[in-house]
């Protein structure tokens, strides 16, 4: 089939590549030329573990191409796939949906021939609807143009995993042909057994956010959890353990520490209480601005915890960061709990060192006025306290020994739950985590 993914960002350059290495047609569409153009030679123009290799493999064989034009993707495509951006408005929790509409607007003076326009991108429920009915003024004859929604559900940093083998696919779509157009594209998933969900627009596009509200809600509780074992002296590791041994909770998502960011859960939650207020069922997810706020208080308390530590003052303070990005195996700092506590202690006085496997870069054009180190020893000398805010796992492989020698005051802040506390406290540090409690 010849597919179209308009919007190669994280979530459209790993469907572009995988789709061609399924055997599709691909064209791969975007605005930012800069972009096209490393996609074009192969270069990922972010990190994400084996794109790099399926891309190759793909534009190689001839089956991947990408495109600045929209023109040549509407004579190209049988399906277009949307999956551009849809952060959170500027002045408000809703989200903005203007890089879609521009596209359906971009895209429908140039269809001339029958196609299924796929959105993937997470929106309020009812875009779906909204869009075809756009479509309907803007063409001529829109019958032989339809709309369904197929949300995306792919890990960052497991994107290329997650999108060949997903743990099930859902579209939504309003005719029998759009339903077995869908199949016919996603046919060797089917056939390996993924679980295959074909719904309404309106139950697609709500099954995103259902999920995302999901996932932020069970970090939300562990971190309530963390803060009320803080007050108590429990130890919210143990109770994790304990509770995910049931197998109705499941252990999974009860990482206590800093929260969750990204460019995904956060506005996708905000969003959601804003359509549901349109909605006149305000009431029915109020309790997501609570996720929200519980969610966010936690970058305050680790800056609370952290200024405690460095003696009651950053003011002429080192730090060491450890951790820019949202998730480990990402290079994306988009709303990053830890580059939201580094940018608090550097306001407060911090001179904050940071330290990040792969996003150095992105955070430094976020913050130039943070020092940046490529190596964690280099990062921690003379540091009166060492941060651990992102889980990546070469920290948990680190040398406190090692270490030790190099900082002021061996004074750690486990903001992720990742160290072993036990090692580092034999090797004469002091550990503090977030919901543990500090022995002596
Ligand atoms: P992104 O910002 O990385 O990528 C969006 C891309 O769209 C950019 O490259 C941008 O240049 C391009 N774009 C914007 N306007 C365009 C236009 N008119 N024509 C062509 N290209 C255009 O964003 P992302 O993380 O890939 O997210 C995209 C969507 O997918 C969002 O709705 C997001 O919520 C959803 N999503 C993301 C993930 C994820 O892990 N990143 C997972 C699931 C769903």
């Amino acid at each position: 089939m010849r597919l179209t993914v308009i919007g190669t960002g994280y979530l459209g350059a790993v469907h572009a590549a995988c789709m061609a290495d399924i055997g599709h047609e691909v064209l791969g569409v975007d605005i930012d030329a800069d972009k096209i153009r490393a996609l074009a030679d192969g270069r990922p123009p972010f990190f994400e573990p084996g794109l790099r290799q399926i891309l190759t493999r793909n534009i190689g064989s001839g089956r991947l191409r990408f495109t600045t034009s929209l023109r040549e993707a509407a004579e190209f495509g049988d399906v277009h796939f949307v999956c551009v951006g849809t952060p959170q408005q500027r002045d408000s929790l809703a989200a903005d949906l203007r890089h879609v509409d521009a596209v359906i607007d971009a895209l429908a003076p140039h269809l001339r021939r029958p196609c299924l326009i796929v959105g993937k991108s997470t929106v309020p429920v009812g875009t779906t609807e909204r869009l075809a009915a756009r479509l309907t003024e803007l063409l001529p004859d829109a019958s032989a143009v339809e709309v369904a929604w197929n949300p995306e559900f792919l890990r960052e940093g497991y994107a290329v995993h997650d999108t060949l083998q997903p743990d099930r696919l859902v579209t939504g779509v309003v005719s029998s042909h759009a339903d077995e157009v869908l199949r016919a594209v996603y046919a060797p998933m089917l056939e390996a057994g993924v679980p295959y969900i074909s719904t309404d627009p309106a139950t697609a596009e709500l099954v995103k956010v259902a999920a995302n509200s999901f996932l932020a809600t069970k970090i939300s509780f562990i971190n309530a959890m963390a803060e009320v074992c803080d007050a108590s002296g429990a130890d919210v590791v143990t109770l994790a353990d304990a509770i995910g041994h049931d197998t109705r909770i499941g252990r999974r998502f009860l990482s206590a520490g800093l929260g969750f960011g990204g460019g995904c859960l956060p506005k996708d939650i905000r969003a959601f209480t804003a359509r549901a207020r349109e909605l006149g069922v305000d009431r029915a997810v109020a309790f997501l601005r609570e996720v929200d706020e519980i969610n966010m208080r936690q970058r305050r308390r680790t800056v609370d915890i952290a200024r405690e530590l460095a003696g009651g003052t950053f003011t002429g303070r080192r730090v060491a960061v450890l951790g820019a990005t949202f998730k480990p195996n990402s290079d994306d700092v988009r709303d990053s709990p830890s580059l939201a506590v580094a940018a608090a202690i550097h306001r407060e006085g911090a001179e904050v060192c940071l330290h990040d496997p792969e996003g150095v870069d992105n955070a430094r054009a976020v913050l130039p006025a943070l020092r940046y180190s490529p190596d964690v020893s280099t990062a921690c000398q003379d540091a009166c306290l060492v941060l651990h805010l992102t889980e990546w796992s070469q920290y948990r492989k680190l040398d406190p020994v090692a270490l030790a020698a190099v900082v002021r005051t061996p004074n750690v802040l486990d903001a992720r739950n990742g160290l072993d506390a036990e090692l580092w406290r034999s090797a004469g540090w002091t550990v503090r985590a977030l919901g543990r409690p500090t022995p002596g």
